[in-house]
């Protein structure tokens, strides 16, 4: 299958998942994650019309950010060390994975030093799983309100990555816990914090998440097949 074709499916289901709970297509946005594919692939979806791409490595973004056109939109949705922010702020559009009120500090010093204000996502671990990163719900609202008085921040929405499953149904609980959390802490009303966006659901559950409320849809193999990590 070619990036074109598959592409058109994943439109397809997006569609029908916002029909079937009566969303508006452009609600959703689709990031198509091109973490480990080359530039050439990219640029497929790039010539079908496609403008907002995800990656988790702030090197690989920020050399593919170079070498591609200007009007693309860079996701970061990875894991953010520290010391790597500085290849991130002022290159994505949107950092999905802040897990930690460091991080964030290291975010703002570096978008007050460029100059520049970075929108970003709280991830949270709903489903607690122990290998992945980001706040339990729990926790959430309390580091929401610490990061919003960072300076060059602004805090959007939240994002999770859910447990793998062959079943999207399985996960439909979680997405539904983190649109009643961001409902929750966007009713607080608290300053530099607007809470319009959730990042959820990706190649496996995308459908089930837009019908609990995505905005940004993270769909990788969907498009580009399979990665590749051993070479
Ligand atoms: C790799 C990745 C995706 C895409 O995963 P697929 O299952 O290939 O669609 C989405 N979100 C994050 C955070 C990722 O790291």
């Amino acid at each position: 299958m070619s990036v074109a074709t598959n592409l058109v499916n994943v439109m397809n289901n997006i569609e029908n998942a916002c029909n079937k709970v009566n969303r508006d297509l452009k609600d959703v946005t689709l990031i198509a994650v091109s973490k480990t594919k080359p530039n050439e692939m990219i640029m497929e979806a790039y010539n079908e019309g496609y403008r907002n791409f995800g990656e988790n490595k702030a090197q690989e973004m920020k050399r593919k950010k170079e070498e591609l056109p200007d009007d693309i939109n860079w996701h970061f949705i990875g894991h953010l060390q520290t010391n790597k922010v500085k290849y991130v702020v002022g290159n994505a559009v949107l950092i999905h994975s802040v897990d930690s009120l460091h991080l964030a500090e290291a975010i703002s010093k570096e978008s007050v030093k460029k100059n520049v204000i970075s929108d970003i996502l709280i991830e949270v671990n709903v489903a607690k799983e122990e290998t992945k990163f980001g706040l339990s719900l729990e926790n959430t609202e309390n580091l929401v309100r610490e990061i919003a008085t960072l300076q060059n921040i602004r805090v959007k929405g939240l994002m999770t990555i859910a447990p793998y499953t062959e079943n999207p149904e399985s996960n439909r609980e979680i997405f539904r816990n983190l649109r009643e959390l961001l409902v929750d802490i966007k009713a607080k009303n608290i300053d530099n914090v607007s809470m319009d966006f959730l990042s959820m659901g990706m190649t496996g559950d995308y459908m089930v998440a837009i019908e609990e409320g995505a905005n940004f849809v993270r769909v990788g193999t969907g498009i580009f097949g399979e990665r590749n990590y051993s070479i």
